[in-house]
């Protein structure tokens, strides 16, 4: 708490404010990542095996692209906005300060666990807040490098690395603390909890949580395509990415075409013992790996399911026959285990959608662009992509997050900068204009303000 206290007084100081603190802090981070970058691979290989390439895409690759996008835009984001006024306050001259909103908690889960942690920070870096970061215990090699790297690079007054236990450690600081917003990625149950716990004191948040992407893939679709995209994503970290296509709805003439091209893509991709794949991750611990064990009982396996408790491995499984009420259907999968449903109809594909409504991600996979607005305009979801599949969080200029279920807010790019700073609206009004008109008394004047006020 008294680390909490001293953040604040830090803050208050203003220190973090000026466009140069910032800018010269976000080089400080960039500098730590490219010094960091093999203990930080490293140690996302120790959790979840991944490969260099994999990490740089998708982890230090990914933030150091974020940051410089930010570097070369933040000066312009801080300015201040001119906005017009309205003919009832003119000659007044309005603007919106970006003000940064103070002490933020960040909060991440496991999956990325570099990535989510680090890129909402640079956001929060940029808009000139103290932030405390939390990591996941369930990534503790990243989490112990990455607390390095933060410890080194800054004063604790500015950014502090918090790990442990998330169910003891956050409602110890946030029972306790007023922090002035908190940012959240992790699952939809555990969003609910952080939600009540900044209620209480009514701390705004951005909450980046899961649920069941669906991925649609239409009778006109170019299959081969289609087939090569959705493996390629699906299966990446092994099946454990938000933004994964969480199940396949194929229009029933082209389902066996379509699993026939997935099982290619499976064996070009991973070859015939993925277990032995330098391009193939791991189940994160045996919770997981039991959980995800048990979906591959529900329906029937048409690819792969063979698993390795001792190696935390799940082999890229392909599953259909699948049963609506099951726990495959109702949860989020976040592993390397797909449902293929066919369909003969929208009206039939939307209600199974409907099972798990606003998901994270919507993919559809369609050559006309009727069919593709059609599907665009139908489902409610927080982001997604036409004939492709995840790849939409990797452009910092689209606003990435959820809906409803999956989440409220978004952030990369500018909505990072937006998102950690309170637009303040100002209006500045000269003194030697001051019509009488605006002032008691107002007896007979409700003509005339009806004139100005429309
Ligand atoms: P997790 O178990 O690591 O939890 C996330 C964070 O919450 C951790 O830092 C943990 O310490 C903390 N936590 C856990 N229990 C808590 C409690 N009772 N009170 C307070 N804090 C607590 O990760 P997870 O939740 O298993 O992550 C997987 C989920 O995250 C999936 O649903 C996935 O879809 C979602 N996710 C969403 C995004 C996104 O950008 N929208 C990205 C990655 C993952």
């Amino acid at each position: 708490m008294d680390n909490l206290l001293q953040m604040r007084s830090y803050f208050d100081s203003g220190v973090t404010k000026p466009y140069s603190f910032r800018k010269e802090q976000l080089k400080k981070l960039q500098a730590a990542v490219k010094k960091h970058e093999t203990a930080i691979h490293e140690a996302l290989y120790t959790d979840l095996k991944k490969s260099p390439e994999e990490c740089w895409v998708t982890e230090t690759g990914f933030l150091l692209s974020e940051i410089s996008f930010t570097l070369k835009n933040l000066k312009n984001w801080m300015q201040h906005e001119l906005i017009s006024t309205n003919l009832l306050n003119i000659p007044s001259k309005s603007f919106v300060m970006q003000e940064p909103l103070g002490m933020v908690l960040i909060i991440s889960p496991w999956n990325y666990p570099f990535q989510l942690l680090m890129t909402p920070l640079a956001g929060a870096m940029a808009a000139g807040n103290c932030v405390v970061l939390k990591s996941s215990e369930f990534a503790p090699a990243t989490s112990a490098v990455m607390k390095q790297m933060i410890e080194e690079t800054f004063d604790r007054n500015y950014i502090q690395f918090v790990e442990g236990d998330g169910a003891t450690v956050i409602p110890e600081m946030m029972n306790q603390f007023t922090f002035d917003h908190v940012f959240y990625t992790g699952s939809t149950a555990v969003g609910k909890i952080i939600y009540k716990m900044a209620a209480e004191r009514l701390v705004p948040v951005t909450l980046e949580l899961g649920g069941k992407s669906p991925c649609v893939v239409e009778a006109d679709a170019n299959i081969k395509i289609a087939a090569k995209r959705i493996v390629m994503t699906k299966f990446s970290n092994a099946g454990q990415m938000c933004v994964a296509p969480d199940y396949v709805l194929v229009h029933e003439s082209v389902k066996e075409a379509l699993v026939l091209e997935m099982k290619k893509v499976i064996l070009k991709f991973f070859g015939e013992h993925p277990e032995a794949s330098y391009s193939y991750g791991r189940i994160i611990n045996e919770k997981q790996f039991d959980r995800l064990s048990g979906y591959l009982q529900q329906a029937n396996i048409v690819h792969g399911g063979n698993t390795e408790k001792g190696n935390l491995f799940i082999e890229p499984t392909i599953m259909d026959g699948i049963n609506l009420e099951s726990d495959l259907m109702k949860e989020e999968i976040f592993g390397p285990i797909l449902p293929v449903l066919s369909f003969n109809s929208k009206a039939a594909a939307l209600k199974i959608m409907a099972l798990n409504k606003n998901p994270l991600a919507f993919y559809v996979f369609t050559s006309s662009a009727a069919t593709e607005k059609d599907w665009l305009n139908s489902v409610a979801f927080g982001g997604g992509c036409v004939n492709n599949a995840s790849w939409h969080l990797t452009n910092h200029h689209l606003p990435f997050g959820g809906r409803g279920f999956s989440g409220t807010g978004q952030y990369h790019g500018k909505y990072s900068f937006e998102t950690f700073s309170h637009k303040k609206s100002v209006m500045k009004t000269p003194t030697w204009f001051d019509p009488a008109i605006k002032y008691p008394p107002f007896k007979g004047k409700l003509k005339l303000f009806k004139m100005v006020i429309k």
